[in-house]
């Protein structure tokens, strides 16, 4: 298509538009694009940004092929070429009101407001195996922004803290690098603020603004997905960033690599520490129920605990909700923690994984036979090494077999909770280093009668 071809095409749709849309709309979005010459049966237009091919496209595409050429599937068939304005000589303009950005607004300094959740810090934070790595890496960044891993990535399923983590940055950043620059952000947040600056042509302002940051935290980054419009800015505001050597945290659902987004985003990602948040292991769940229960001023017996948090094992944020509905039923009934009151109040929260049924005495059996000893002695008291050493075994199987709570357990082998937590976690540290007993196990499970 020859160049004036192409004004002419061009000149025609935005007549054809111009008394269909507002005059605001059009300056914002039409005006801006011009269309020159491209191969033949094809139209190129230039656009400033990816923004407004998308907004061409998604509201004008039908308009379109009535004045451009149309491809086989029936598309308009257009070269899209993103040319920023500012590499482009300053149209001449005869009313200064619809002015693209002018220099007084990009000068003109940002509202700049740091939202941080302040109930999280990292000394609420409680550390367990399954966080400990994604929590010091976490605290490091803090410690020396922008000179430790960049950009930090943060993932894993939701409540289990990256949110908290992420805003534990920006408080202690806040405090002990006063200076800096700080933001922190929902890529929700981000899509809308670039959106709104497109709407009030302060684009330049906004991108200005992020990339005078000297940390940047991101919430959420899966929101990206599926933006494509969107993610080519956040892309280059991260790019810009992370040249400068300012620090970027960011959290997402799933690792960089299972994101849908551009492979370049996607490598970017990648190129400073990925860290995971797993679920929290019994401990640390019950560490964490204790603590947030001591938050509201209520006082969970040691054995309660241990029973709330082996049926609530999703994440961290439904263990919150079982302490704040057993801490208003406490209120309520002015009644003391007990297991009825919690069997009352959180049956329903409660997650039973669906194991096959295992009985104790099928799991005493088989551990009788593998490690050859009596099943009277694994009931009784003796503590001679093979015999403790099976019935611990027996416990451990039986916590992890049949899906019942340590009290449930103890209290079939005529035991204490804590007596078959101790045994659970000396055989799996045991099993860890010894291939035999390893074997033994095995064995054992295979041997088991459902
Ligand atoms: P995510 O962003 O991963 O979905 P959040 O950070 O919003 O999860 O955490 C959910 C809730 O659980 C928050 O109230 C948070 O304070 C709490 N939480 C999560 N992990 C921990 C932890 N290790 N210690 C204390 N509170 C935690
Ligand atoms: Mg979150």
């Amino acid at each position: 298509m020859l160049a004036c071809d192409a004004n002419q095409t061009w000149s025609q749709f935005l007549e054809f538009v111009k008394s269909r849309c507002s005059q605001t709309a059009f300056e914002n979005w039409l005006a801006p694009i011009e269309a020159t010459e491209s191969e033949e049966g094809k139209i190129c237009l230039q656009v400033p940004n990816i923004f407004v091919k998308a907004y061409l496209l998604d509201n004008y595409k039908r308009d379109l092929c009535a004045f451009v050429p149309v491809d086989t599937d029936g598309e308009p068939a257009i070269d899209f070429k993103i040319v920023p304005p500012s590499y482009k000589p300053a149209p001449v303009k005869k009313e200064p009101d619809h002015a693209s950005p002018s220099i007084d607004h990009a000068t003109e300094t940002r509202e700049y407001e740091l939202k941080l959740n302040q109930f999280y810090h990292f000394e609420n934070f409680i550390e367990g195996p399954s966080n400990q790595f994604v929590k010091s890496a976490a605290v490091g960044i803090a410690t020396h922004p922008g000179r430790s891993y960049n950009p930090l990535f943060i993932h894993g399923g939701v409540g289990l803290g990256k949110t908290h983590l992420l805003h534990a940055i920006g408080h202690s950043v806040k405090k002990n690098h006063k200076k800096l620059r700080v933001q922190c952000i929902t890529t929700e947040g981000f899509i809308n603020d670039l959106v709104d600056s497109l709407r009030s042509k302060s684009v330049d302002k906004m991108k200005r603004f992020y990339r005078s940051l000297d940390l940047l935290l991101v919430d959420d980054i899966q929101f990206l997905q599926n933006r494509l419009n969107f993610e080519e800015e956040f892309c280059n505001t991260f790019e810009s960033l992370i040249n400068q050597n300012k620090q970027i945290v960011i959290t997402s659902d799933k690792p960089p690599g299972q994101l849908k987004l551009s492979e370049r985003i996607v490598a970017r990602m990648e190129w400073g520490l990925v860290a995971h948040v797993g679920t929290p292991d019994l401990e640390t769940r019950v560490a964490i129920l204790q603590h947030k229960a001591q938050q509201k001023g209520l006082t969970i017996p040691s054995e309660i605990a241990f029973f709330i948090a082996e049926h609530i094992y999703g994440n961290v944020r439904q263990l919150e909700g079982a302490i704040n509905r057993l801490s208003a039923h406490c209120r309520l009934l002015d009644q003391e923690v007990n297991e009825k009151l919690v069997e009352q109040t959180l049956s329903e929260l409660f997650q039973r994984p669906h194991k096959e049924k295992v009985s104790v005495e099928a799991i005493l059996k088989s551990v009788a036979t593998i490690f050859q000893v009596r099943i009277s002695d694994l009931k009784g008291t003796s503590r001679t090494k093979d015999v403790a050493c099976a019935r611990q075994v027996a416990m451990y199987l039986a916590k992890e077999m049949m899906g019942e709570s340590l009290m449930m357990i103890g209290a079939a082998f005529g035991k204490t909770h804590s007596t078959i937590l101790h045994a659970y976690k000396t055989i799996e540290n045991k099993v860890k280093n010894d291939e035999s007993l390893r074997r033994q196990i095995a064995l054992c499970r295979r041997h088991i009668d459902l």
